[in-house]
């Protein structure tokens, strides 16, 4: 079964830090973009000569809208988006319905409306419970708020909350960010998040970071955030199950494993990727221009690509091995008739001497230390 994947570019303000596909909210073009997006999931099923169709199968089992800041559509316009997905595709009963939202944009009304919608998993962009550190990012909530959202999302009858938390951020010694996880941890979620900030080049933070000399703490202590982090974590009842996710039994986000475990999605809206029966494609990135070619009835997708053999292998290798079940080799031969070891073999033994990767057939993966080096394994691959 295949996940649906829908993006919302909207945001409040815009994070200091922030390299995503997004954009200020404004009004009359989020009403125009629901609208949109509508026709674009209605016409994709129903085109019958589309990539999309070439299968038999048109069952779903997750829904995941990412942003952006999807939390700042109505709850009506997020259940009108879920009932044309369900038009479309057969989507299963027991699905999973993620909406990420940031803490300052929901309300009690709001998250019950969520809730009747449909949206049965909630992703809180929490990043920090100091408030100095949110104010660095120039994040909206304060702790308080985030603390708050968590609350009102239990009492709207949440039973799955996941919370994201950023490390490494400016300024942040190894016990600040211990501080954020263990006042994750009390609160009892069912699943968290953990990136590593990531400054790009042309990040406001970067400007500001120079003007105000705060720096990011050193490759040691960043890995030691890691490592702890994780280790609190685990004795605090939560799996470690991908590179930067843990959750409790059960909790893994079933949508987000569809891209570890080369499965299928499909993208709706701008500058949403798709991957199905080996085809790959991505709709156009700037809001507007979605919009436009949706009223147009012009097409969206860009750069529809057929992957070879070759490049879905790598892909999967690649991607599996942020899991730390890691890969099945024997699966991998019988998908693609390839024995990875044999192949790669002789580039990866280094890294098992080194104890980054365990090569115990059919598993090969990676060892938490590998996971902080992981981008060098898995250089291997692509
Ligand atoms: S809320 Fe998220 S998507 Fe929006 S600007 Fe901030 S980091 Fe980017």
């Amino acid at each position: 079964m295949f996940g649906l994947y829908l993006h919302i570019p909207f945001c409040s303000a815009i994070c200091n830090y922030c390299n995503f596909n997004r954009g200020l909210f404004d009004a009359d073009l989020k009403r125009r973009y629901v609208d949109a997006l509508v026709r674009e999931i209605t016409a994709c099923a129903a085109d019958q000569s589309s990539i999309v169709n070439h299968q038999s199968s048109m069952k779903a089992d997750t829904i995941y809208f990412g942003g952006g800041t999807p939390s700042l559509l109505e709850p009506e316009e997020i259940a009108r988006i879920i009932r044309a997905c369900d038009e479309a595709f057969d989507v299963a009963a027991d699905r999973e319905v993620t909406l990420e939202a940031n803490p300052e944009s929901v309300t009690d009304a709001r998250l019950a409306g969520y809730r009747a919608a449909g949206v049965n998993r909630l992703s809180f962009g929490v990043q920090s419970f100091r408030d100095d550190e949110l104010r660095r990012l120039s994040r909206l909530h304060g702790a308080d708020r985030a603390r708050a959202a968590y609350a009102e999302a239990r009492a709207a009858g949440f039973e799955n909350v996941s919370l994201d938390l950023m490390m490494w951020l400016p300024g942040q010694r190894v016990d600040d960010w211990l501080a954020s996880v263990d006042a994750a941890a009390a609160l009892g979620p069912d699943h968290l998040s953990l990136y590593l900030l990531e400054v790009y080049p042309n990040a406001p933070l970067k400007d500001e970071m120079a003007r105000a000399q705060w720096s990011q703490a050193p490759d040691d202590d960043a890995a030691a955030m890691y490592l702890t982090a994780m280790e609190r974590l685990e004795a605090a009842g939560y799996e470690q199950y991908e590179i930067s996710n843990v959750a409790r039994p059960g909790r893994r986000s079933r949508h987000n494993v569809k891209y570890w475990t080369d499965g299928e999605w499909l993208g709706f809206g701008c500058g949403a990727h798709s991957t199905r029966s080996g085809t790959r494609w991505k709709n156009v990135s700037a809001t507007g221009d979605y919009v436009a070619r949706i009223e147009a009835g012009v097409p969206t997708a860009t750069d529809l690509r057929r992957l070879s053999p070759d490049e879905r292998l790598g892909d999967a290798l690649f991607t599996g091995l942020r899991l730390t079940d890691g890969v099945n080799l024997d699966a991998v031969r019988a998908r693609y008739g390839v024995d990875v070891w044999e192949r790669y073999g002789p580039m990866l033994e280094r890294f098992v001497h080194a104890d980054w990767l365990r090569h115990e057939p059919p598993r090969l993966y990676l060892t938490r230390q590998g996971m902080l080096l992981a981008h060098e394994v898995m250089a291997v691959f692509v």
